[in-house]
């Protein structure tokens, strides 16, 4: 089967009718998450009730985290909990050293590092609940069929954007970035490019894009749009769609 890739969310952190932005890819029944937003389980069976799959957390062993905004990593507690308890496996989470430097510490470690037990308290550590999988900023690195590239975005915090290539077909996905021509550039290797636009200076103004050459324009399709985007030259991602590169 294609390399596919899963749009499990579309929207931003304002949204009212989607999700917050992610992204399944899948190949031969091997899953990595891009991304992790809030009620996970509850995203993979919306998408999957859209595009006729059945997707469940059981199924995936892999996310990765491209940056620490709640919109892209809120869900990632209540995945690292379920891994705990339910599976009683850890969750391979892939991602740069800038956000394990923060993530433990500075978001999850108040919630997860110490459990009631019935009789007494256990401290936990990252380790515990997470099998860190780094991501270098300048070496390609190989997560089942997938080889991954990362480059830096310009951003609030250190976030970054993939290409993933994968028998033979690739992706380019942006993650947040304000607009980069250079950062267009780096994905536009890919055969398909999915690049945010939203509102603000730490994004992609959608005029930026839509002004495009049309040769980027072609390949490319838009997520983590607002709301009031409905009419785009650049086709919009929509939630449960399955794109092949
Ligand atoms: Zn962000």
């Amino acid at each position: 089967m294609s390399f596919e890739v899963i749009a499990l969310g579309v929207g931003d952190t304002f949204s009212r009718v989607h999700h917050t932005t992610s992204l399944l890819l899948h190949k031969d029944g091997f899953y990595l998450g891009v991304d992790c937003p809030d009620s996970y389980r509850n995203v993979l069976r919306d998408a999957g009730d859209k595009c006729g799959r059945a997707l469940d957390l059981f199924s995936v062993d892999d996310i990765l985290l491209t940056h620490v905004h709640g919109d892209h990593m809120n869900g990632i507690e209540g995945v690292g909990f379920f891994k705990h308890f339910a599976e009683k496996k850890r969750l391979k989470l892939h991602t740069t050293e800038d956000v394990r430097s923060v993530i433990w510490d500075q978001r999850l470690r108040a919630p997860m590092e110490r459990l009631w037990n019935g009789s007494a308290y256990r401290e936990l550590s990252f380790d515990d609940y997470f099998d860190y999988r780094q991501l270098d900023w300048s070496a390609e690195a190989t997560i089942g069929p997938f080889s991954i590239r990362i480059r830096r975005t310009i951003h609030h915090v250190p976030t970054c954007a993939i290409l993933v290539r994968c028998d033979g077909r690739s992706l380019g996905y942006s993650s947040d970035t304000a607009f980069d021509p250079s950062l267009i550039d780096f994905l536009s290797a890919a055969d398909l490019v999915i690049h945010e636009t939203n509102y603000g200076p730490a994004h992609t103004a959608y005029k930026d894009l839509a002004a495009l050459p049309e040769a980027a324009r072609a390949k490319m399709r838009l997520i983590h749009y607002p709301d009031q985007l409905t009419d785009s030259v650049i086709p919009l991602v929509k939630e449960g769609e399955i794109l092949v590169p």
